[in-house]
């Protein structure tokens, strides 16, 4: 018996303590979710989405798994767009082809279209990330110029079919800045009602 006291301990209580707590993290992790399209199956996840929801099913570790999906650096700036809208209660149609300009994201409840632009490839004007390549460069920069003609266009004419145009920038939803961008985002939105 004193040759190994720990064993008693450990065979017993903690170990099926301790499979229920994985069973519940990997519950909220996978099951809740999968009824979602793939594109959509995170967003259950965020932070926010569901606040009640998040109390009782998320342990700490998954909550800032989640987070670091949705600030992480591998984050495609319009799926955070998207993710935020959605937890919000918002739903819209994605790059609808019968728009001009096939807008991102289409809310069609408030009118409303949302263009998330690159803003190397849209050529975001006095913006860091808008770096004309040394190589090629004016090639590159006749290709930037004629994407912002496209992109100043489509916004006429959606403008003239009625339609609130939104443009947000890549380089708004740098982890710095994107909290105090789709916020604003959220009070434009709700300001329409
Ligand atoms: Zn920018």
């Amino acid at each position: 018996m004193p040759d190994n006291p720990k064993l008693i301990p450990q065979t017993d209580k903690p170990k099926t303590a301790s499979k229920k707590v994985g069973r519940r993290k990997q519950k909220g992790v996978l099951t809740s979710n999968t009824h979602l399209p793939p594109d959509d199956r995170i967003f259950v996840n965020c932070e926010g989405a569901n606040k009640n929801f998040m109390t009782d099913t998320h342990s700490k570790e998954t909550r800032s798994y989640n987070m670091s999906r949705i600030k992480g650096k591998n984050t495609k700036p319009e799926l955070v767009v998207r993710r935020f809208l959605f937890a919000n209660g918002f739903r819209y149609r994605l790059h609808a082809k019968n728009l001009p300009g096939k807008p991102d994201i289409v809310l069609p409840k408030y009118k409303t279209v949302i263009f998330v632009n690159g803003c190397f490839w849209h050529g975001h004007q006095n913006c860091k990330y808008f770096v004309p390549p040394k190589t090629r460069t004016e090639w590159w920069l006749q290709k930037i110029t004629n994407t912002q003609k496209r992109d100043r266009q489509a916004k006429t004419e959606l403008q003239s079919l009625g339609w609130r145009v939104i443009t947000i920038w890549e380089c708004e939803l740098k982890p710095k800045k994107v909290e105090e961008r789709l916020n604003a985002l959220l009070s434009y939105l709700l300001s329409m009602k």
